[in-house]
């Protein structure tokens, strides 16, 4: 039996998440040209609204916070450190900032929360006695520095000319082109990585400490081996070999840095004081891989690959049943 439980269990009365939960009409058959402009140009959906915020965060430190590139052919501690002080700075709004609202200040309570237990555990297995305090370690410590690492040498690489340089002027169409569906790459990327993180020598040396954290909060996210940040990050490489700008490069790194946040934030429906709900994309779906491991290894859907090779969990208790039977034949039961 399928365990449809999240956001109804200890007397709560709030809807769970929706099921069944199905990819974004964008790689299907036969295709859905209405459903597909519905969600590029909808809210929620492809752009609105976190896609346009993590865009704009992109341009803005591009064109606000970025060190001329001319200074950034040499390594030197001083853009180096402006570069990871930046991205610590929006490491702690974002992840802190969100489990602020939710796990300290509880602004909902545990309305729309899908966690059984809130995520902030005491317990031996974790570093310092503390989920949380675990969590932060490895994302500010480890997290936060891989990120710096693939950025600056990127920027380092531009401005030597070793990766050559996509001009807006020149390929406008292109330039945005892959500028929106940076999106879409790091999902299909996160699916390979992470399904080659499942394999059982990887996952024992080093994915099952981003899976010690069962019930997930926002630092959840980022809470994971180096040797995980240094493969989950390699995606912006992707810039060194297809013609890129360092915009492009910014985007995909801070994307790929911060989403992880709200990713593992834990609630489905942000409450608002005056009991407005909204939608905070599909949590659920990487939720469940947190729960149950062998299913739901990519992205929320937009390159379904879950669904292309048999291992999306739909939420639902066919889906679930679908899964246990993969598992115990996988398992040779
Ligand atoms: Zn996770
Ligand atoms: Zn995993």
């Amino acid at each position: 039996m399928a365990d449809t439980t999240a956001g109804t269990i200890s007397g709560r009365t709030d809807p769970p998440p929706a099921t069944p939960i199905i990819p974004a009409p964008v790689f299907v058959w036969p295709p859905r040209p209405v459903a597909l402009a519905r969600f590029l140009f909808g809210c929620p959906g492809y752009f609105l609204p976190l896609n346009i915020l993590y865009m704009g965060l992109a341009v803005l430190t591009w064109f606000a916070f970025t060190p001329d590139l001319a200074r950034m052919q040499t390594f030197s501690w001083d853009w180096v450190g402006i570069v990871y002080a930046q991205n610590l700075a929006f490491a702690v709004l974002i992840y802190g900032g969100l489990h602020g609202r939710f796990y300290m200040r509880k602004a909902q309570g545990t309305r729309f929360m899908m966690n059984r237990r809130e995520p902030t555990a005491q317990h031996r297995r974790f570093l310092f006695g503390s989920q949380v305090r675990e969590n932060v370690f490895w994302t500010a410590g480890s997290g936060v520095f891989v990120w710096t690492a693939y950025q600056v040498v990127t920027f380092w690489a531009f401005a030597n000319g070793y990766i050559p340089m996509l001009s807006w002027e020149a390929h406008p169409i292109y330039f945005v082109l892959l500028f929106i569906s940076i999106p879409m790459m790091r999902d299909a990327h996160f699916y390979f990585v992470h399904r080659a993180l499942h394999h059982p020598w990887f996952y024992q040396r080093f994915h099952a400490l981003h899976h010690k954290n069962t019930d997930i909060g926002p630092w959840s996210g980022m809470s994971m081996h180096p040797i995980e940040h240094i493969v989950y990050f390699s995606g912006i490489l992707i810039h060194w070999v297809v013609l890129s700008h360092p915009l492009h490069a910014i985007f995909h790194v801070q994307q790929t840095g911060l989403a992880p946040a709200l990713g593992h934030v834990g609630f489905h429906k942000l409450l608002t004081r005056r009991e407005n709900v909204y939608s905070i994309g599909q949590r659920y779906f990487h939720f469940l891989h947190h729960r149950y491991f062998e299913c739901n290894y990519g992205g929320d859907g937009t390159v379904p690959l879950d669904k292309w090779f048999g291992s999306w969990h739909d939420g639902t208790p066919e889906s679930h049943d679908l899964m246990r039977t993969r598992r115990a034949k996988a398992h040779g039961a």
